[in-house]
């Protein structure tokens, strides 16, 4: 494990170094994982239940039985074991949830605890990376930090075929939401250049996705249907983005064509931008917050208070070009 600081000794990233087996054969390859700080503390934590001299990180724990049972150097946790861990996890996340009267436990199959293979665990944690309870898409929210350390702005050398897991579940949940959209016959229309190409996307999307004014219920069907008629629009928090590879601003030369890099969006400059009515809200409210912080300006740096009334002009004019007029 390697930590990279700031000038002010502050550690802003973590880098995890070791082998990666998945398609590399039996000798393993190099690799680096950048990971967060929860992760660090994780993996300090194991260094320190095993020896010095162990290499391994999944090595059995040192007063297990089967450490006492299998106590030759390489013997590392199996997938039968790691079932077993993830199992002990789940109960010891119920019994807390229980203790502290908490309503988010883990639901129970029949009376059982889900058992999870460690693949069924890794296409859960993408499950939640790219959804939100309840339905819509959450990769712009709460796991979007981590997600942007891991995957875009410093990807690492390995990623165990994660990151492929993590965008398949990102696309199906950006399909659901999208059909959603187009099945939503009273929804303000998508405003902005490329709004109306957001329009003609959604129409065609919804002639495979919506029937009878309902969105296929069938979760295979629609993963096949998502699949196979992606609409490359990706729903933000303060834009849409109707890709087009040819007019994206964000894309470095070293990224792949195939889809936006929203962490490095231009939307003010970029022809892809659309607004959908939340899109919108989600600007009014910045205004807002701006505006809050620049009548307290006088506590404000000169050169940031410039910045932030700059902020606030450029979005207040973005706002009215692209807001619809109300019909009187
Ligand atoms: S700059 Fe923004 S709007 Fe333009 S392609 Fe990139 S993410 Fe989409």
């Amino acid at each position: 494990m390697s930590a990279q600081r700031d000038t002010d000794g502050r550690i802003y990233r973590y880098r995890l170094h070791g082998l990666a087996f998945k398609g590399e054969g039996v000798h393993g390859a190099a690799a680096t994982w950048i990971v967060t700080a929860p992760v660090a503390r994780a993996v300090a934590v194991l260094e320190r239940c095993q020896p010095a001299d162990e290499p391994y990180l999944f090595a059995h724990p040192l007063k297990s039985a089967n450490h006492q049972r299998h106590h030759v150097a390489g013997r590392v946790r199996t997938s039968a074991t790691t079932i077993k861990d993830i199992t002990a996890l789940a109960k010891w996340i119920n019994s807390y949830c229980a203790v502290h009267s908490r309503v988010d436990a883990i639901p129970e199959d029949k009376g059982r605890l889900p058992r999870l293979t460690p693949r069924q665990f890794r296409r859960t944690l993408a499950w939640f990376i790219a959804h939100r309870p309840g339905g819509t898409i959450a990769g712009a929210l709460q796991y979007r930090h981590q997600r942007i350390q891991m995957f875009e702005g410093y990807a690492g050398t390995s990623d165990s075929g994660f990151r492929d897991e993590v965008e398949a579940e990102e696309a199906f949940a950006r399909g659901q939401f999208l059909a959603e959209m187009g099945a939503d016959d009273d929804r303000p229309a998508l405003t902005g250049p490329a709004g109306a190409e957001a329009e003609a996307r959604l129409a065609e999307f919804a002639r495979h996705t919506v029937f009878d004014g309902q969105v296929v219920t069938d979760e295979a069907r629609l993963r096949r249907i998502v699949a196979r008629h992606d609409t490359h629009v990706y729903p933000g928090t303060f834009i849409t983005c109707v890709y087009n590879p040819d007019r994206a601003l964000c894309r470095s030369r070293e990224a792949s064509a195939g889809q936006p890099v929203m962490a490095d969006c231009q939307p003010q400059a970029c022809r892809n931008t659309a607004l959908a009515s939340a899109n919108r809200q989600a600007l009014a409210d910045h205004l807002a917050r701006l505006e809050d912080t620049l009548a307290a300006g006088d506590r404000l740096a000169p050169y940031v208070r410039h910045r932030l009334e700059e902020q606030h002009r450029a979005t207040a004019a973005f706002l009215t070009r692209h807001t619809p007029e109300i019909a009187e």
